[in-house]
């Protein structure tokens, strides 16, 4: 089972809350830097599916995210060039660090969720899940991604911080492990973000910066 503890945690442009529709900024086009819509991987598009599928008290309006306002990025340094376009912040080198080693961001004021492809959670999690034979051996594939993208579903409904969006993932990993969707060893994984979710309260309610960008 692929492990994804490193999750998120950075995300770019503070300004604006959600909006639902992909707004294609004007100096960098989404769909120059990797795939989005109905070129994104298999594993992608079902996630976003059970994302849309979850109970609005668990997750927000569910309906903002859309495979149109995800971009899973096939090459960070062709991204960094392109977007930073739109948010200069991403010409800073210890910025471009950080987002190397982050697998799920998401920029607010543009509305997207990104995917770093270059991650081997992402890559190989969508080879993983690329022809039926796989997908009928990976099923609890997407519901761990789902979980995921409501992390930064939280981030697109303006939360800034890390407890909030930790706090849905947890509660979206349980949801899918009560169903019997996810594999035994999942509960390393919901125990581990539980008390990441706590440490950033914490952190957050002392008006400190947790750095956790943790590699997978
Ligand atoms: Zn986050």
């Amino acid at each position: 089972m692929i492990r994804l503890f490193c999750v998120v945690i950075i995300s770019i442009g503070a300004l604006l809350g959600a909006d639902s529709t992909l707004i294609q900024p004007a100096g960098c086009d989404v769909t120059s830097i990797g795939q989005t819509g109905n070129k994104l991987p298999v594993l992608v598009k079902d996630a976003i599916k059970l994302v849309q599928k979850l109970p609005a008290a668990m997750v927000g309006d569910p309906g903002q995210l859309t495979a149109e306002n995800v971009v899973v990025i096939g090459n960070m340094n062709k991204f960094f060039a392109c977007w930073a376009k739109n948010a200069p912040e991403v010409s800073d080198p210890k910025w471009q660090e950080d987002h190397r080693n982050t697998v799920f961001f998401t920029d607010r004021k543009y509305g997207i969720v990104f995917l770093n492809g270059e991650r081997d959670a992402v890559r190989l999690g969508a080879q993983n899940y690329s022809n039926l034979e796989m997908r009928q051996r990976n099923m609890h594939l997407p519901y761990q991604f789902a979980a995921y993208l409501s992390h930064e579903l939280g981030h697109l409904h303006g939360d800034k911080g890390e407890s909030g969006p930790l706090s849905i993932q947890v509660v979206v990993l349980q949801y899918f492990q009560k169903q019997g969707k996810l594999p035994p060893a999942i509960q390393e994984e919901i125990n581990y973000t539980a008390d990441l979710a706590e440490r950033y309260r914490k952190a957050e309610f002392a008006g400190a910066t947790l750095v956790a960008a943790k590699p997978e």
